[in-house]
């Protein structure tokens, strides 16, 4: 029998369903994988028997003659900020080590409930804070992928780094991912596989650990258009656990995908053309307009006039949403409790925060606190508000002239792991593409594009009105086909 790790998300389904494979086989042959490939760091805790055990179901099922689920004898990789019914839950923090949650997320209940299983926890940054993988208290993830000439280890993007290097290096045939201002796209640019955030909303945030909650969003993470299309269908839904949990009907985004954009209005948002974007990257960028254009797309400029507020905005509304979530870690609920000798509650609060919790989630607790308090709160957080509605606006009015919007993911290309630590404003950067969308709770995708001169996969972003994952899909499709984009990392691990 060939590789069954090689196979994605769709040929899974319809393989197990055709009989060509059981769901078994396949549980067996990723958590073969998953098992070999420790060097990585993609994983906090692997659940082989999860995943056998869900296959095991699938076959019986099939056996049965009873209908199968979309996910059906896909086993996929869970981000570490899913609570996970039995399974330790952390967001890589020393603060929820050992926190073993007794329920289960909507999410990863709807995939379950779909018939995908779990092979493992995926690493992350620290309460998804991040966007190297550098910040997890179980030690950084390395993308399978590497520079050309170089042996370093690469940065597989952040937060959702332990999904994409997993997903890039077949370990996973998908996996979940979360976006807050950029976890899912900018990890699946540097890794050369796609996701997509869907709109504030698609996705219940009900047993998602919160980072910013009016930012949080969970989206799939897969090697293909077709393969998120059809994750992000079993994901979605209305949840009445999440009061921002959109009540829209699920629309059939695989059956629905097309690549025909003829009558299409691609626009490009001339405020992204900032200094310091690599070269490669402007290339990419030109690259899928013409793309786009021979899919029949028209392409137009747009302007997007708030763009460079976006990111000093995210840089305050989220670290405040953060610190308001994360006051419940004080040592009497989950996971870690420092109660020094003879101390009392308000030591036991500081000392187990102290302990719990890593650098970087410091920081944004203490720029949170900082932009909240009495005295700055209008200077800084209101402010950071009226941005986010001016952005907001920008898309509002682009989308007037324009379909889907065609950006870069990244300013930049994966970097070696350790390079950028000495800032934090220059990791911060990586997100200056992102983040808009996450402001304005739009739908945006990262598609594989190209290599560029060292051997490192670019992604190309597409940014959709409200609701219309589809357009966004579609236009990543027109995309893939033309890309063709089948490089893989060679293996070292
Ligand atoms: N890198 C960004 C941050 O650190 C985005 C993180 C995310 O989307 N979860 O805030």
């Amino acid at each position: 029998m060939s590789d069954l790790t090689q196979l994605g998300v769709k040929d899974i389904r319809d393989g197990v369903r055709a009989g060509d494979f059981t769901a078994r086989e396949v549980a067996d042959s990723f958590n073969a994988a998953v098992a070999g490939a420790a060097a990585l760091n993609a994983f906090i805790v692997t659940t082989p028997d999860h995943a056998l055990a869900a296959a095991d179901k699938v076959d019986a099922a099939r056996a049965a003659g009873s209908e199968l689920g979309a996910m059906a004898g896909v086993p996929i990789g869970m981000k570490d900020l899913f609570a996970t019914d039995g399974v330790q839950t952390t967001a890589a923090s020393h603060i929820l080590e050992g926190f073993i949650p007794r329920y289960e997320s909507t999410v990863s209940q709807k995939l379950w409930d779909a018939g995908a299983g779990m092979l493992g926890k995926l690493n992350l940054d620290q309460f998804a804070m991040g966007s190297s993988n550098e910040t997890s208290y179980f030690g950084n993830v390395a993308s399978p992928w590497k520079k050309a000439g170089s042996n370093a280890a690469m940065s597989p993007g952040g937060s959702s780094g332990g999904s994409s290097s997993a997903v890039a290096a077949r370990l996973a045939p998908a996996a979940t991912g979360t976006d807050t201002g950029g976890s899912i796209r900018q990890p699946a640019a540097f890794t050369g596989i796609c996701g997509i955030k869907p709109t504030y909303g698609r996705c219940s945030r009900w047993g998602v650990v919160a980072f910013a909650s009016s930012l949080d969003q969970a989206g799939p993470m897969a090697r293909s258009v077709e393969d998120c299309a059809i994750m992000l269908g079993a994901m979605a839904g209305f949840d009445p656990k999440d009061s921002t949990s959109l009540q829209l009907p699920v629309p059939d985004w695989e059956a629905a995908l097309n690549a025909d954009l003829r009558g299409k209005k691609v626009g490009i948002p001339r405020e992204y053309r900032m200094d310091g974007t690599d070269q490669a990257i402007l290339d990419s960028w030109e690259q899928g307009k013409e793309w786009l254009r021979d899919a029949g797309a028209e392409i137009v400029d747009v302007s997007l006039p708030h763009t460079k507020y976006a990111l000093p905005a995210y840089y305050i509304v989220a670290p405040a949403e953060a610190s308001s979530n994360l006051a419940r870690y004080d040592g009497v609920r989950y996971g870690l409790r420092d109660l020094p000798d003879g101390s009392g509650l308000q030591d036991m609060y500081a000392a187990t925060r102290a302990a719990g919790f890593g650098d970087e989630v410091k920081r944004r607790i203490l720029i949170g606190t900082y932009v909240l308090s009495a005295g700055f709160y209008d200077a800084y957080y209101t402010q950071a508000q009226k941005v986010r509605a001016l952005v907001a606006r920008d898309f509002e009015r682009a989308f007037q002239d324009c379909d889907v919007i065609l950006a870069p993911t990244t300013p930049t290309a994966s970097f070696p792991l350790g390079s950028m630590n000495e800032d934090p404003l220059t990791m911060y950067l990586n997100d200056v593409f992102a983040v808009p969308a996450s402001l304005a709770g739009l739908p945006a995708m990262s598609v594989p594009a190209m290599l560029n001169e060292h051997g490192l996969p670019l992604g190309l972003q597409l940014v959709g009105k409200p609701f219309d994952e589809q357009g966004v899909l579609n236009a990543g499709l027109a995309i893939q086909q033309r890309a063709g984009f089948v490089a893989k990392p060679e293996k070292w691990w």
